[in-house]
């Protein structure tokens, strides 16, 4: 049963009004009107609510308890109770007041629990609390309201809310295993909902999302993810490493010195020959510069020698054809050209039987 806040009064005003119930009101939130006004106010056209417009709401509102308004009786006058004290009994009721001093070693959980109250009393009452921090001596207000007359309302509110935008990822085997990039950035979009709100003494008890409506959808920020993975072992067939290679110099004894690989200039880029494992990138090896070694993890090992610049890092994975340095003239060398040489087995071996 519903009764507008007007009959009510109306009918405490009434001298000879039967007993009635009047245990519920109803009223818009979004105007002061009640009772009558209030068809002419939220009648006819439906309010959407703007970009900017505060939440709209619409409200009902019951006791507990059950109010009624009983038979008119002769009473003496020093029995009425003035208007201010009787609303102050209604809402305080049986409400004691409790205040805690925070004490070594407390924390909000634990007072709680020693104290029998809520943690959300705790939260409600001291809004002051941020993050969980109290202090030793901090007044903690633990008042439980225990009102004569407790209010259940329910309300509907309707609020536009931002959508994030999604994050949409792409697998692509143009990219490393590791590395990833967004090629498109998202942007957040715009949905209405509504929801039911149950109240008890104003406090929000329940929510419950009754519609949604998608204003502006979100645009998805796509990230490319790669997923090609390098294998650290060779494949067992070598490429050139230099494009464009000319040999100027081939494996074998001259002058007495093994020459221990080819010598060649071409392409200034320096190619890994096949997959496998960067074992040495540094100019520690006398005579040979700048240099790396590369395990192939098959047997076979491939050294890059005199090189202006590494690319590459010990304990890398590279793959075949990679650029991991650029061709030089340090160390022991005469004009800028690539050094390379191959072992197997820990066994140096001629080029030209690989290549
Ligand atoms: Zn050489």
């Amino acid at each position: 049963m519903r009764r507008p806040l007007r009959q009510r009064q109306a009918a405490k005003n009434a001298k000879k009004a039967a007993p009635k119930e009047v245990q519920s009101l109803s009223f818009g939130a979004r105007s002061s009107a009640t009772g009558d006004e209030l068809s002419a106010a939220s009648g006819g056209q439906a309010t959407a609510p703007g970009e900017d417009a505060a939440p709209a709401a619409d409200a009902s509102a019951t006791f507990e308890e059950t109010v009624a308004i009983g038979e008119p009786a002769e009473i003496d006058a020093g029995q009425v109770e003035d208007d201010e004290a009787l609303v102050k009994r209604l809402i305080a009721g049986h409400t004691v007041q409790r205040v805690y001093t925070v004490k070594a070693g407390d924390c909000i959980g634990c007072i709680a629990d020693e104290q029998q109250v809520s943690e959300d009393v705790i939260y409600q009452n001291n809004p002051w609390i941020e993050n969980d921090k109290i202090k030793i001596g901090d007044q903690l207000n633990l008042t439980v309201q225990e009102p004569l007359l407790n209010v259940r309302s329910e309300e509907t509110v309707t609020q536009t809310e931002t959508i994030d935008a999604p994050l949409e990822i792409r697998k692509t085997d143009e990219l490393k295993a590791g590395i990833s990039k967004i090629v498109r950035p998202g942007s957040d979009g715009k949905r209405i909902v509504t929801y039911k709100l149950l109240r008890r003494n104003g406090l929000v008890v329940e929510e419950e999302q009754v519609s949604t409506k998608v204003v502006t959808p979100a645009l998805s920020t796509v990230m490319l993810k790669g997923t090609k993975v390098t294998p650290s072992e060779g494949s067992g067939k070598f490429i050139w490493p230099v494009a464009g290679h000319k040999i100027t110099s081939y494996y074998g004894k001259r002058w007495g010195r093994l020459h221990k690989g080819f010598d060649m200039v071409g392409s200034s880029s320096v190619k890994a020959a096949d997959n496998g494992v960067v074992e040495l990138a540094d100019d520690s090896m006398s005579g040979y510069g700048n240099a790396i070694i590369i395990n192939h993890n098959n047997g076979y090992k491939t050294l890059y020698g005199h090189l202006s610049k590494i690319n590459v890092k010990a304990g890398q994975v590279v793959e075949q054809g990679e650029a991991i340095g650029v061709m030089g003239n340090t160390g022991h060398s005469f004009g800028t050209h690539l050094h390379f040489e191959v072992y197997l087995n820990g066994k140096l071996k001629n080029p030209a039987d690989y290549l």
